[in-house]
């Protein structure tokens, strides 16, 4: 019943996603903070679901006391803060929001682009320092130039569209063969769009082919006067090769979102004893340095708020695993919960040899009308409709899943 389910949500989680889930008759409560370790236990211990960002640390410890979770929604992009892999291994699913703050970041790198081009960033820094400085030598519009997208995903792709509604051309790069949106093309090397684009703009994950992506040899390879801007991960782009080469004239701006080893709270970070090229960094001109801000907005933090609803939604009364960061991805047609006699089975079990079969023979005596089972490392998940059942028979198909040694949790959706 959608009124049993109890909810915990913490850190101020957008109203859009709380709206949803109070909508399902669910019993929410709602926090504004994160809470200390000792509180989070006594909270957990008797919900079913809790809501949080990235602030409240899900460890072991903590998912251990929970005895009735089944699921964590991250209304966050990251999801470090959670222990996947003992909640995947306990059946607990997670649900995040990669992709929600897409636009958000591509709009940020407009604005930089354009304030690259005009140097609007020293501008205003002189004149809050009372100083009239009229230049127009090495101020450009962006109207012709070419715009060089590394990674043409989410954000890539939407930047695309924007840039060439300002009459910019767009050529990228990217490991896979993708689809090009409007006049862009894609070119077959990052070698090649170094060499073509005024301004270059990372869109890449981190992962090891992507650290220091951008190094000394890559800079060279950029055209004199070229722009270089990083809203990705810290680690994309070779900080003290870049400082090189903007003292050196070869890169004229850039914009950088995203450090190394960036801190989780609010305060000193553009420090010397905290990183060696901080000082360098903020001696040069024409560079913008934003404190990870490239998703960060009203529109951004409310799709995320529905976003992870909907997937908590979804999963509470059908148990779709769809985008789950720690289970396997499994989905099904909606299930019809007011048609009479039907039931739908959820099995999270270990991912070992012979479950099938002994599943099937307990859901044998049933018309089992659709059935999906899929594996991500040690934890499978299984999905059944069933649509001859009984009340009196949910109790019996429960207890003999839960009897099996694979099991991990099971649960019957009527
Ligand atoms: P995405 O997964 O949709 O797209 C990434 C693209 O990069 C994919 O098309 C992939 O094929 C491509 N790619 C992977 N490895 C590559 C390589 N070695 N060379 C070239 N292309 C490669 O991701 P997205 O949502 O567009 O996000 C892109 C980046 O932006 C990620 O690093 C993400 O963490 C970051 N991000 C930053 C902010 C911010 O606030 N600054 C906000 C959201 C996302």
């Amino acid at each position: 019943n959608t009124e049993d389910i109890k909810i915990l949500l913490l850190e101020n989680v957008n109203q859009t996603g709380r709206d949803i889930l109070k909508a399902q008759g669910y019993q929410v409560e709602f926090l504004k903070t994160s809470l200390p370790e000792d509180q989070l236990i006594e909270k957990i211990r008797d919900v079913h679901v809790i809501g949080i960002r990235s602030k409240t640390k899900l460890t072991a410890k903590v998912l251990s006391e929970a005895k009735n979770l089944l699921v964590i929604g991250c209304f966050c992009i990251g999801t470090n803060q959670v222990d996947l892999d003992y909640a995947a291994k306990h059946g607990i699913a997670v649900f995040n929001s990669p992709f929600a703050n897409s636009r958000s970041v591509a709009e940020l790198v407009i604005a930089e682009i354009i304030t690259l081009a005009r140097q609007l960033g020293d501008r205003s820094l002189e004149m809050h320092r009372g100083t009239w400085n009229k230049v127009s030598s090495k101020c450009w519009e962006i109207r012709g130039k070419t715009l060089g997208i590394v990674g043409y995903g989410h954000i890539g792709s939407q930047l695309s569209v924007l840039a060439e509604a300002m009459g910019m051309s767009v050529i990228y790069y990217d490991i896979l063969t993708l689809m090009a949106i409007g006049t862009a093309r894609q070119v077959p090397t990052l070698e090649a769009l170094l060499e073509e684009a005024d301004f270059v703009t990372l869109h890449v994950p981190e992962t090891p082919e992507t650290k220091n992506l951008i190094s000394t040899a890559h800079l060279e390879r950029m055209k004199t006067g070229s722009y270089l801007i990083n809203a990705s991960r810290g680690t994309v782009v070779d900080i003290p090769a870049l400082i090189k080469a903007m003292r050196a004239g070869k890169i004229a701006g850039a914009a950088l979102d995203v450090y190394p080893n960036e801190p989780a709270a609010n305060g000193d970070y553009f420090v010397n004893d905290l990183n060696s090229w901080a000082e360098d960094l903020r001696g040069l001109n024409n560079i913008i340095l934003t404190p990870h801000i490239g998703g960060s907005t009203e529109e951004a933090q409310r799709a995320i708020g529905v976003e992870v609803a909907e997937a908590l939604v979804r999963y509470i009364n059908q148990g779709i695993t769809l985008g789950s960061v720690n289970l396997p991805e499994v989905t099904m047609r909606s299930l019809t919960l007011d048609e009479p006699n039907h039931a739908r089975v959820i099995y999270i079990h270990r991912n070992v040899p012979g479950v099938l079969r002994k599943v099937n023979e307990i859901l044998a005596e049933h018309n089992v009308d659709k059935q999906i089972s899929d594996s991500k490392g040690d934890v499978a998940y299984l999905m059944a409709d069933i649509s001859d059942v009984k009340t009196e028979d949910i109790k019996e198909i429960r207890d003999s899943l839960d009897a099996l040694s694979s099991r991990i949790m099971t649960r019957v959706l009527y």
